[in-house]
């Protein structure tokens, strides 16, 4: 699993930091998905390795701008380009209206099919090797958090159980094999049932702005990475003099360390830090680490984190 920051900032950008996007995409797949799409993500795309016509999927946490004002630009330049495969967009309600505004007043024929999920918490996606799970948060207005789960795979399967139980040897068993269930019409051969010695999938949290960590719960226990806003300290939230929904790196630091989260990767950093002025990133690394033993990730724009397989 590959996951790229295009932006690290919180509200507004930096010299450094572009506004809150995240490529994904696994192993040796020509495909991607990108989470949150915040102003000028367009610009990082161009300055990366991914290809923008091979965007599949783009997920929005939340319907603040920071996150994803960046779309409007994205699905023009798709137009120029003459795209013609289908771009699905999951956001929260809302988004729905923007973007059929947008298109009737400013863009006319898109030339390609836009498809538009409005999800609901507790909702799952399901895709060829993972599926995702959509989770709330507590923030100003409604915000989520994406639960990426690798399904389980193995190169052994029960096949006796598989013939008794009906699925006779096809190509379906791949799919068993890729840990995808198998729908048939009559029946559904869920993929878990018939793998033999199965190898875990990698489970990770792409979390929108949230004020509580705790939220996630039981989610986050042993989770292999976090990736999670941590706009302030402590120390400088409590001289907020308006105070908004956003986590602290010492409350973060405290339940990844509850929950036993193997990595944690820390974004939507607020523009106040920098190694430039009076408030040095160490702070927030320090503040995180009076809690937190596991892996530490500060993004910064164009940071890369490799997740590998415990078996590879
Ligand atoms: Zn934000
Ligand atoms: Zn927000």
């Amino acid at each position: 699993m590959r996951f790229v920051f295009f932006g690290t900032s919180a509200g507004t950008p930096t010299r450094q930091r572009a506004l809150s996007a995240l490529a994904f995409s696994m192993e040796n797949d020509g495909e991607w998905i990108l989470f949150d799409c915040g102003e000028a993500t367009q610009f990082q795309i161009l300055k990366s390795d991914f290809k923008s016509g091979r965007l599949r999927d783009v997920f929005i946490t939340h319907l603040h701008g920071d996150h994803y004002y960046g779309i409007f630009g994205l699905i023009n330049s798709f137009k120029m380009a003459k795209r013609t495969k289908t771009l699905n967009i999951y956001a929260p309600k809302g988004l729905k209206k923007i973007l059929e505004c947008i298109i009737d007043i400013s863009l006319e024929n898109l030339g390609y099919k836009l498809n538009i999920i409005e999800f609901e918490a507790y909702q799952t996606f399901e895709f060829d090797r993972c599926s995702i799970e959509v989770l709330p948060l507590l923030h100003s207005v409604e915000s989520f958090a994406f639960f990426i789960k690798e399904y389980d795979i193995s190169d052994k399967i029960d096949f006796e159980r598989l013939k008794k139980d009906g699925l006779m040897p096809s190509k379906e068993y791949g799919k068993i094999k890729r840990g995808k269930d198998v729908d048939t019409g009559d029946r559904v051969y869920h993929a878990k049932e018939y793998l033999l010695k199965p190898i875990k999938g990698r489970r990770v949290i792409v979390a929108g702005d949230n004020s509580e960590p705790e939220i996630l719960g039981e989610n986050l226990r042993d989770l292999d990475l976090l990736i999670h806003e941590c706009t302030y300290t402590k120390k400088v939230f409590e001289n907020l003099k308006v105070k908004v929904l956003h986590t602290t790196a010492f409350d973060i630091g405290k339940t990844a360390e509850k929950y036993g989260v193997k990595k944690l990767a820390l974004t939507h950093i607020s523009p106040r830090f920098n190694d430039e002025g009076k408030y040095p990133l160490s702070l927030i690394e320090d503040e995180v680490r009076q809690n937190y033993k596991g892996e530490l990730i500060m993004a910064k724009d164009f940071l890369e984190i490799n997740l590998k397989r415990d078996d590879m």
